[in-house]
């Protein structure tokens, strides 16, 4: 099945060419360009509820295309500007949760128990 133009999108990362938002398995997004080629190593279709989904078609034990899936390229293959971002650093409050030594400064003393 080919996408329709209602189905593509401008691309995220703002290269001005459409593109096809997909689902992974593992539930993230997936920007592919929209027409089927060869070469590419992407698996797409359409479920039930209409959602675009995608699966990788590179790894030895995937299965091959089935017959209601078409090959396509991910986009970020074709469009070399169009990078995901890189992971976003860490949180600077979270540092305060990491384990690290405990000090002891700063703290009372133990009351001394006297008779
Ligand atoms: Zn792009």
């Amino acid at each position: 099945m080919i996408p329709t133009k209602h189905d593509l999108e401008p691309c995220p990362y703002g290269c001005r060419r459409t593109v096809l938002v997909t689902i992974t398995g593992r539930g993230r997004r997936l920007a592919v360009d929209p027409i089927p080629d060869e070469r590419g190593n992407t698996a797409i279709w359409r479920d039930g509820p209409g959602t675009w989904r995608s699966r990788s078609l590179a790894g030895t034990d995937a299965m091959p295309l089935l017959s209601y899936e078409d090959r396509v390229m991910p986009h970020v293959a074709t469009s070399p500007a169009c990078h995901p971002a890189p992971p976003a650093p860490a949180l600077p409050g979270l540092l305060a949760f990491t384990a690290r030594p405990r000090s002891t400064r700063g703290r009372l003393p133990h009351p001394r128990r006297t008779r």
